[in-house]
């Protein structure tokens, strides 16, 4: 990854206030001196491996891959995560950093709970005071959660601003931020934000692409011809790409949320759908899903990890030099795959992994047995129960997901 003051080609940068400018330098600092440093490298991996699982599983699908009787299919078991995602990847590393800087408190926002969770089981490993912002709708939607994060010892505090979800709870976190610098870190939960922070996640995130490369050459004896991630800011997509850059051979497929369908304004696909354009929010430049004025679209996604405006600077710049192609699913696309590769193989992907399996099923049974694809699955779906259930219980959803599960077959 060729980065240039925290620009990725035209995209990135740090658009910060300026009270945050001697924080960020020291942050800046303590990653370039860790990054260099072999001794901190392998204490992360110590770490994962001894608290997170790592290396996770290359599994392969057979019975998927003589479904579609294309390439072979393998996936990348990131939910065997400990918190059930590639999230822990990046929380683990950056509580690393915090202990490095000596700070004692950490902050973050989240939107689905997710990031919270993983950012509140660090501090609880690590010591660490711990304070999640959160949106008060959200936190309502999300009551399991609140309860976890509050167990594990940290403060949950629902923003009442705005329109009380994500957007709000980051504004939150940055104005405590502001307030607390001297012994606090704001754990950013993707390859998003002002740099450091997407070449910092992404560096913790490589973790995924490293191990997947050596894997796959070890069971199928030579390299995949694609591999696919679903894409919300894109941690868990650039952490498995990055093992492949290099390789021009291999083609790389990020999967955006398509919600109700590209036509129908409801969606998440910044890059995949005519819809996004560039601008800067949240402290720094990408491709945004937002209106005339600039004001922040609101998008859909039945993956509430992938309903954000906002898409890693990396990936955008990925994408303008055609690297990376993108595409999107749909909710309904998404619970097909779902209902398929519960049938076939026994796992079960979270609703924003199963965004990769869609695009994949799409595309696999063009290619030979000799050629093999790579689907990133980003966490597991236990967290989606209700979401699942409420689907599968609609009659025109189950009807698609029958209609669909025939054209997979007649594939
Ligand atoms: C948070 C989350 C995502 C989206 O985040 P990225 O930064 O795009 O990887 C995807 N999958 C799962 C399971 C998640 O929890």
């Amino acid at each position: 990854m060729k980065n240039n003051n925290g620009y990725f080609g035209a995209w990135g940068g740090a658009f910060i206030p300026e009270v945050l400018y001697e924080t960020f330098r020291e942050l800046n600092q303590a990653f370039e001196e860790a990054k260099n440093d072999p001794a901190f490298r392998r204490e992360y991996i110590e770490l994962m491996g001894n608290y997170s699982c790592r290396p996770t599983p290359l599994t392969r699908a057979d019975n998927l891959s003589d479904h579609f009787g294309g390439a072979r299919i393998f996936i990348k078991r990131e939910d065997l995560n400990h918190t059930g995602a590639h999230k822990a990847n990046n929380v683990m590393g950056q509580g690393l950093l915090v202990k490095r800087m000596g700070k004692r408190r950490v902050i973050a926002e989240t939107g689905a709970g997710q990031h919270g969770v993983a950012t509140a089981t660090m501090a609880a490993r690590f010591g660490f005071d711990c304070t999640i912002y959160m949106g008060e709708e959200d936190v309502m939607r999300q009551r399991p959660n609140v309860f976890w994060m509050e167990k594990l010892g940290a403060e949950v505090v629902p923003v009442k601003s705005g329109s009380r979800t994500l957007k709000d709870a980051i504004n939150e976190a940055f104005r405590d931020w502001v307030a607390s610098m001297d012994d606090t870190h704001y754990v950013l939960g993707t390859v998003c934000g002002p740099h450091p922070f997407p070449e910092m996640v992404a560096w913790f995130q490589s973790i995924i692409g490293i191990e997947a490369k050596k894997q796959i050459v070890e069971q199928f004896g030579k390299l995949p011809k694609r591999i696919y991630a679903c894409v919300g800011g894109g941690s868990n997509a650039m952490g498995i790409f990055q093992g492949f850059l290099d390789q021009a051979s291999v083609e790389l497929i990020g999967v955006e949320a398509g919600g109700h369908g590209l036509d129908s304004g409801r969606h998440a696909a910044r890059l995949a759908s005519d819809d996004g354009s560039p601008g800067v929010a949240q402290g720094y430049k990408t491709m945004f899903l937002q209106d005339d004025d600039g004001q922040m679209a609101d998008t859909h996604s039945v993956a509430a990890g992938l309903d954000y405006v906002g898409v890693s600077p990396i990936l955008t710049d990925l994408w303008e030099k055609k690297r990376i192609r993108f595409a999107a699913a749909t909710d309904t696309e998404v619970m097909a795959a779902l209902d398929l590769t519960m049938k076939k193989e026994g796992i079960i992907p979270a609703l924003e992994s199963a965004h990769a399996f869609v695009q994949a099923f799409r595309e696999t049974g063009d290619m030979s047995p000799n050629e093999a694809i790579i689907i990133n699955m980003s966490g597991r779906g236990d967290k989606d129960i209700f979401t699942i259930a409420h689907a599968f219980n609609d009659p025109s959803w189950k009807k698609f997901i029958r209609d669909k599960g025939r054209e997979y077959e007649s594939e």
